[in-house]
């Protein structure tokens, strides 16, 4: 039984298959939520991956691929909306009708749109500008209750909250809900090179999906504390994200064994990566076995996007007959 009431909305770009970055900060929080609220939708936002992709040739694998690691993961289409964007067209409806509500200037002042301009400065586009927009639009046509985001996303719900009083006022309405944040400490996961956030872009990500051999091969990669030249130099395990990472998938024991004895050169990175690699196998193991059967059946992902999106367009028409009733456009 649910302990709140009301819908959870959450998005995340298709990028393919997943990796621990993704699992620790979004994927297990997303499980969770669907113990605690009444309904979750989780959406996979292709239409905001085109503001930044530009070769869209790999976006129906990614979303594939993508959705397989949320559903073997845990993330159940029974109890929670699982779909893709695109197939809700009334997103873009909304957003239309938001964007009339948007000033300028609070765009153009967003730190996250001034980060991409940096970014991608060949390439700014519209969508860019108005990609908070869109973002409202997700959380709005849901009537989510709740939206889980990082610190950095906060500005972009505060953003959405204010549009939701500016179209609510100027129509005299109280069709929009008002979302809450839900800030949640996702853990920053370094990647294999021990200085960047974990990402796919960056070459320095672990795959949850990855074969065991393949999940070995990465972490016996992994920097560890640069400090630590030789066998028997002792290390600090507190700079090495070996070490961060068998805090999450090694038992106490485990975890306070590499603690000493990495200090006093009692074990070697080689032996202590060989562990975590171990744990990190079995840790995915049933996921990954879930995975593999998912994938064998043929169109069980299709299917499983499609109903969900039937059932988000059932809500999404809903809610655009409130706003175009409230706006009062022409019957
Ligand atoms: S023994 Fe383990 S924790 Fe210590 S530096 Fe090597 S990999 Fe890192």
């Amino acid at each position: 039984m649910a302990e709140k009431s009301g819908r959870v909305f959450s998005g995340a770009r298709p990028t393919g298959r997943q990796h621990l970055g993704n699992y620790l900060g979004a994927i297990k929080n997303y499980v969770a939520l669907q113990e605690q609220y009444e309904e979750c939708v989780y959406c996979i936002v292709d239409i905001h991956a085109l503001t930044t992709v530009e070769t869209t040739q790999n976006l129906r694998h990614n979303t594939r691929e993508m959705a397989l690691d949320w559903l073997a993961a845990g993330m159940d289409p029974q109890r929670s909306i699982i779909f893709v964007q695109s197939h809700v067209p009334q997103v873009v409806e909304l957003h239309t009708f938001l964007s009339m509500v948007t000033p300028m200037g609070k765009l153009t002042d967003l730190p996250t749109f001034k980060e991409r301009v940096r970014q991608q400065p060949h390439n700014v586009n519209y969508g860019l500008l108005g990609y908070p927009v869109l973002m409202a639009a997700d959380i709005t046509l849901y009537k989510a209750v709740a939206v889980p985001v990082g610190v950095d996303q906060a500005p972009h719900i505060e953003f959405t909250r204010e549009l939701v009083r500016s179209f609510n006022y100027r129509y005299d309405t109280d069709v929009l809900i008002e979302p809450q944040m839900v800030v949640t400490e996702f853990p920053k996961v370094i990647g294999i090179d021990g200085q960047n956030k974990m990402s796919k872009s960056l070459d320095n990500h672990i795959e949850i999906s990855a074969t065991p051999g393949e999940t070995t091969e990465r972490v016996m990669q992994m920097v560890t504390d640069p400090a630590r030249v030789r066998r028997s130099d002792p290390g600090n395990p507190d700079v090495c994200n070996v070490y961060s990472l068998h805090k999450v998938f090694s038992s106490q024991e485990e975890v306070d064994m590499v603690n000493m004895e990495c200090r006093r050169a009692g074990i070697g990175c080689v032996d202590c990566k060989k562990l975590l690699a171990k744990n990190i196998n079995e840790y995915f193991a049933p996921l990954r076995a879930r995975r593999a059967e998912f994938s064998s059946k043929d169109g069980y992902v299709n299917d499983i996007l499609h109903e969900g999106a039937a059932r988000a367009r059932k809500i999404a028409e809903g809610t655009i007959a409130e706003v175009k009733e409230a706006i009062g456009l022409p019957e």
